[in-house]
């Protein structure tokens, strides 16, 4: 740290990203990735673009966002896109929370430090002990709410029903539903910004959509609070989307097929993968993600995590006392997952 660094940021806590080594070194199930690229015309769609790098983006998004409304059966002014979904939480953040904001213990690691960076007051609601988010304790909370559905790291989801009734017990905030895995096997909340106009559904294209690389997140809400988010937008990053994932973007919506291909295979790799861990003595939480946590009764999180870094797979383990038995293991292929399911096979039975 420097002298120069302003005093109000000398205890911040930046995120930690997941481990990124280089390619081809690890069987990488650290980071949620698609273990599938992306299809493969989008590599055609992107060089037809190429030559227009010399133009700034489309700060509007237009062909991405009328893909994109059409896709989703919603108005053109009902979304925006960001630099990843991270960005478009960063957008929240300065648009909704005043004083206050409050999200799970448990979650996605980054609203605790947009709290710390954007100096808003975090109080982290605790799960219920089976892990779940306990709807009624967001009722009437009088402060912006953010809920990752299903929640990370432990892939439990709420139902629509969950989320409505949160909804209706918060009239006068903002609630931010934060979708990252809703497509391996949960129910978008997107239509339900039709219904609640304090409702923002954020969502990215990493990770069921294989363009984590790409950088592309979304937020679906009224128009008034699209409206707001495209105020801090323009007060900071118009071309926060550059050409070539625009278009990356569209693809990926045209695509369908693909797409739902992509996802259900990787939702039977997991139940796959879940039935495996059974048969190992592993408690697995309910997972609705592309990754499972999950913890065995033979040996600790820190040590199979360690124990298969030398197998040259990488999982990701927390230190947080409540979770630090549990591994957050990404669903890859059927293959990446007979090889993990081998490699912990050897390793309990050393153990
Ligand atoms: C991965 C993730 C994001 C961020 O995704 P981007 O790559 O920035 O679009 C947001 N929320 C949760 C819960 C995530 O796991």
């Amino acid at each position: 740290m420097s002298k120069f660094l302003v005093s109000k940021y000398k205890n911040l806590e930046a995120y930690t990203p997941g481990e990124q080594p280089k390619k081809g070194e690890f069987l990488k199930l650290n980071t949620n990735e698609n273990p599938f690229p992306p299809h493969e015309r989008i590599k055609d769609e992107i060089i037809k673009y190429t030559n227009t790098l010399q133009l700034y983006s489309d700060n509007d998004c237009k062909k991405l966002t009328s893909t994109f409304a059409n896709y989703y059966n919603i108005g053109e002014k009902n979304i925006i896109f960001a630099n990843g979904s991270d960005e478009i939480l960063a957008f929240c953040f300065l648009a909704f929370c005043d004083n206050s904001v409050c999200f799970p213990e448990i979650s996605y690691g980054f609203y605790k430090v947009f709290a710390e960076l954007f100096s808003v007051k975090g109080e982290k609601i605790p799960l219920d002990e089976n892990f779940k988010v306990k709807p009624t304790d967001y009722f009437n909370k009088e402060k912006t709410i953010v809920i990752a559905n299903p929640n990370a790291p432990t892939g439990i989801i709420l139902s629509l029903n969950e989320i409505k009734g949160i909804l209706e017990n918060n009239k006068e905030n903002v609630v931010i539903i934060d979708e990252a895995y809703i497509d391996f096997g949960g129910e978008s909340a997107i239509q339900l910004t039709k219904e609640y106009n304090n409702l923002v559904v954020s969502g990215t294209f990493s990770k069921s959509r294989n363009l984590a690389g790409a950088r592309l997140g979304y937020a679906v809400a009224s128009e008034e609070l699209i409206s707001d988010l495209n105020k801090i937008k323009y007060s900071f990053n118009p071309y926060n989307v550059n050409t070539l994932t625009q278009v990356a973007g569209v693809v990926s919506l045209e695509e369908n097929d693909y797409f739902i291909k992509c996802c259900n295979s990787i939702i039977e790799n997991r139940e796959k993968f879940v039935k495996d861990l059974d048969d190992l003595g592993f408690e697995t939480l309910p997972s609705k993600a592309n990754f499972v946590f999950t913890k065995s009764n033979k040996i600790s999180g820190e040590n199979l995590y360690n124990k298969l870094r030398e197998e040259k797979i990488i999982v990701r383990h927390f230190t947080q006392s409540e979770i630090s038995d549990y591994l957050r293991i990404s669903i890859g292929t059927k293959e990446n997952m007979d090889r993990l399911v081998s490699v912990i096979k050897k390793i309990i039975e050393v153990n």
